[in-house]
């Protein structure tokens, strides 16, 4: 029967699905929107629920498989899989884990608070032990080695206070005592570090970062060999954490200009490191590209390029949490935003914000402080931030 015989009701739900005499490539990949694929073979139907084809979209969907190939293409890997939020990937690389009864699970001190959090509840589920360290201090390695845990989790520039932990002697220990390694690059990005190039197992992100670069899309990945990353994509079909395909055709967009952007945000964030470090307002002003940077020369090694990454912490001299709140409240040019990797400039109060699942005691051992700041330095001018930034602390400080 010709289409235009069908009835309303039939043509209404079959028209305008395919473009006529469209043969040209596309330069950018359509948005797959459909949730659901149908086959005339039954027999293609059933290998497809397998995860081979794009048949439902919990399975596996167009726009999430092109991303995945992005990101192992960036964090040198084998094979990449997305979730929903890095929250999701975090969660999923611990349920990975065939843990027993007492197992231990190593964890930075001073790493995200979020994570922390998650992983004091997954450990108490699975009666594991969590050990929280500094993975950055020079004898990790060796305090890996004595408590033998079955996982890590390091990030390659914890978060807010900008350590820069040894992640290939981490990965040594690692190997000599059989614990698998995961890496929390957010910070870094693949631009500055592959994980998975210094010894790691798995490389984290939450792509809502740098990746995607202008938080319009939440979105995680987990990249790794494929004896790692498979059984993550087995048990996402179940979990049901898979991105959606606008996020995930978002935040290809967004990875697109990840290298030049983060070139800029670099120099940027080591200019306003360094105008900050000239005022006597702060107690301390920490980035990673600093020369007065305490471990300079692991920094370098560990960050491509000698590059410094996006992010600026400072410390303000006398600042208490009200104090910090008055600085919110003042900048003119950034925003008081609780993220990073934006094209704008965000500043945040650790304390309340990024630490703020973390108990009073964790975040005094971690050496978070009431007047600790971390700034995602933005593609704006950056004397124009420095200027903002300096004026905001001195209105907030002025105030008593
Ligand atoms: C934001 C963040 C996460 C969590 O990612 P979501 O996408 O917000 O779930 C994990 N680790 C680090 C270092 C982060 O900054």
């Amino acid at each position: 029967m010709p289409d235009r015989e069908r009835d309303l009701r039939t043509r209404a739900v079959h028209a305008g699905t395919k473009l006529e005499g469209a043969a040209a490539q596309q330069v950018v990949p359509p948005v797959h929107v459909s949730a659901v694929g149908y086959f005339d073979s039954a027999d293609d139907l059933d290998r497809s629920l397998d995860g081979q084809d794009f048949v439902y979209g919990r399975i596996n969907s167009q726009n999430t498989a092109l991303l995945e190939d992005a990101i192992a293409e960036l964090e040198s890997a084998e094979a990449a899989v997305s979730y929903s939020t890095g929250m999701a990937a975090l969660k999923a690389v611990f349920e990975a884990q065939a843990f027993k009864q007492k197992d231990r699970v190593v964890i930075a001190a001073d790493g995200y608070g979020a994570s922390r959090a998650l992983f004091k509840a997954l450990a108490a589920e699975r009666g594991v032990e969590l050990h929280a360290l500094k993975l950055d201090e020079p004898d990790a390695h060796l305090k890996l080695r004595e408590l033998r845990p079955k996982l890590v989790l390091a990030e390659s520039i914890t978060n807010p206070l900008l350590a820069v932990p040894d992640v290939q002697q981490l990965a040594a220990a690692c190997k000599k005592v059989g614990a698998r390694l995961a890496v929390d690059a957010t910070f870094a990005s693949p631009v500055l570090q592959r994980p998975l190039e210094l010894g790691a197992d798995y490389s984290i992100q939450s792509t809502t970062k740098w990746i995607n670069g202008h938080s319009d899309a939440l979105g995680g990945t987990v990249a790794g060999a494929h004896a790692l990353i498979e059984p993550l994509k087995k048990a996402r079909i179940l979990s049901g954490a898979l991105l959606g395909p606008f996020e995930a055709w978002l935040t290809l967009r967004g990875l697109r200009t990840l290298p030049v952007r983060m070139r800029a945000h670099c120099e940027h964030a080591r200019i306003v490191a360094e105008r900050l470090s000239a005022s006597s307002l702060f107690d301390r002003v920490i980035y990673p590209g600093a020369e007065d940077y305490p471990n300079r020369e692991l920094s370098r090694a560990m960050l491509q390029g000698g590059l410094g990454g996006g992010l600026v912490s400072f410390e303000i001299k006398g600042a208490d949490r009200r104090a910090c709140f008055r600085f919110l409240e003042s900048v003119r040019i950034a925003k008081p935003a609780p993220s990073l990797g934006d094209v704008s400039t965000f500043v945040m109060h650790a304390a309340s914000a990024s630490a703020r699942r973390m108990t009073p005691e964790e975040r005094q051992v971690a050496g978070i402080g009431e007047n600790l700041i971390r700034v995602s330095v933005g593609l704006e001018d950056p004397e124009e931030i420095a200027h903002d930034l300096l004026q905001a602390v001195e209105q907030a400080v002025s105030v008593q």
